[in-house]
């Protein structure tokens, strides 16, 4: 049927009729009063999502290009780094802080394992001469469904006391709790199109003090990724440059609906729905590739045993016509993923799992009676 695609990917997410509305707008001038107006909302809001004092700059770029600002700014070359690897994510850090020239040591974990917060404290420790420039890690992993222990990580940079924390929290921001200013992160980065509940196209960099004191160093070129001016145009309710308003318009929307539901309720939601999505794919006889106690909020990933995860997809979408994600690079055929984060709601669950049900049995899969996914998670739920 036409139009009735439903999104359950990790981003993009699912997006709301009223933000949608509210892009299908005539853009006004990003210099006028007006725009103006819904500039300062949308950074005082962005401070409150982020549990922040800090600055919350607002970039034209997918998530990446927040995580390069993140780096650009603040790093030397031949600086050192930690970087956690335990997934796509990870893996992007290390090659882009080698692209511009830091001196890496990765921390590795397997892929679908969290990372070792024991081998960020020996690295630490073990650094009296105090050279480790920055902690990066990703927060929740999305090619994997894994979420890394980022408080304790964080409390040995802590005691390090030299280094910054950098945090990728594309798919964890706005959906599990993430108190920047009690936690001191230095760094934090996401993008629109996961927990915000708006298209692709807006990046965001949280920079903490310690942060802009570490700015005033940092030599790697960058001109349109320099943060600076983002700050300097912020404190004046506008932009360097032309921002897409109407993802601004959405962004202004997007955020008042989670400021009515309220941050508490937004990561109970997300914790209730993963909760219920494991139980329904554990009923199933599935086994999932992330661990119950370092289970991301956004994404859950499965093994598929007897079937392809490839054939499940492409039957899922066929059938119902819900997208989930598969696996990526030597994860593609192995794993499958589903988005959970954001616009998502109870019935959503409902539905993903039943169509999973139904998936499994069309293709011949005998590891669970038809309905055993849906009894477990609308118990839960
Ligand atoms: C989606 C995502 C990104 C950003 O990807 P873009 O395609 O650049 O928006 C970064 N990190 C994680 C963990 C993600 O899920």
């Amino acid at each position: 049927m036409e139009d009735k695609q439903m999104l359950m990917i990790p981003g993009p997410t699912p997006v709301p009729e009223r933000v949608l509305l509210a892009m299908a707008k005539c853009p006004t001038g990003h210099r006028s009063g007006e725009f103006s107006k819904i500039m300062a909302e949308v950074t005082a809001k962005l401070q409150w999502l982020h549990q922040t004092k800090n600055d919350v700059l607002i970039l034209t770029v997918s998530g990446t290009g927040a995580m390069e600002a993140g780096i650009i700014n603040f790093l030397n070359k031949g600086d050192r780094v930690l970087v956690g690897n335990n997934g796509k994510f990870g893996e992007r850090w290390a090659q882009m802080s080698r692209v511009f020239g830091l001196n890496v040591t990765e921390i590795k974990a397997e892929s679908g394992k969290p990372l070792d917060t024991e081998a960020f404290r020996a690295e630490l420790e073990a650094d009296t001469q105090k050279h480790i420039k920055a902690v990066i890690i990703t927060h929740s992993e999305t090619s994997t469904g894994v979420l890394n222990d980022l408080p304790t990580i964080n409390s040995y940079v802590k005691a390090h006391g030299e280094s910054l924390i950098i945090v990728d929290a594309v798919t964890s921001l706005g959906a599990i709790n993430i108190p920047v200013d009690e936690w001191g992160l230095d760094i934090v980065a996401s993008g629109s199109q996961k927990g915000y509940m708006i298209p692709p196209g807006l990046g965001f960099v949280c920079v903490s003090p310690k942060a802009w004191e570490a700015y005033k160093t940092a030599t790697l070129p960058r001109f349109y990724l320099d943060l600076e001016p983002y700050r300097k145009s912020a404190s004046k309710d506008t932009t360097p440059f032309t921002p897409p308003v109407n993802l601004i318009f959405a962004l202004q929307a997007a955020l008042q609906m989670m400021e009515r539901e309220g941050l508490e309720n937004i990561f109970a939601r997300h914790q209730r729905l993963t909760q219920a999505i494991r139980a329904g794919i554990k009923a199933l006889g599935l086994p999932l590739f992330a661990p119950d106690h370092a289970a991301s909020t956004a994404v859950t990933s499965v093994i598929p045993t007897q079937i392809d995860a490839e054939e499940i997809r492409s039957t899922m979408k066929k059938r119902y016509d819900i997208a989930i994600a598969g696996g990526q690079d030597e994860l593609k055929g192995k794993i499958f993923r589903i988005g959970h984060l954001g616009f998502v709601c109870d019935r959503d669950i409902l539905a993903a799992i039943s169509a999973l049900d139904g998936t499994l049995h069309a293709l011949g899969y005998e590891g669970a009676d038809y309905g055993a996914g849906v009894a477990a998670t609308a118990k839960i739920l």
